[in-house]
């Protein structure tokens, strides 16, 4: 199963969301989309304290809802 397993420098890596266990497509490298999407400083912060990776749109999108909603507490995650 081993499917050209190319080493391509800068493409997009596919890590496995350590929330949900999704694999999805990230570029730890700054550029990646999850760079782009509007996430509160509170929500990025407990991100990289507990992974050291990103983790999937599906959960960073809930992440975001969750946070909406308790305004002012901080994310639970
Ligand atoms: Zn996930
Ligand atoms: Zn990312």
């Amino acid at each position: 199963m081993n499917h050209s397993s190319h080493e391509g420098s800068g493409g997009p890596k596919s890590v496995t969301c350590p929330r949900c266990g999704k694999a999805f497509e990230c570029r730890l490298a700054g550029d990646c989309w999850c760079a782009s999407v509007d996430v509160s400083e509170a929500i990025r912060r407990s991100l990289a304290e507990r992974y050291d990776t990103c983790i999937c749109r599906t959960c960073l999108e809930e992440l975001i809802e969750k946070e909406d909603r308790s305004q002012g507490f901080p994310a639970r995650l």
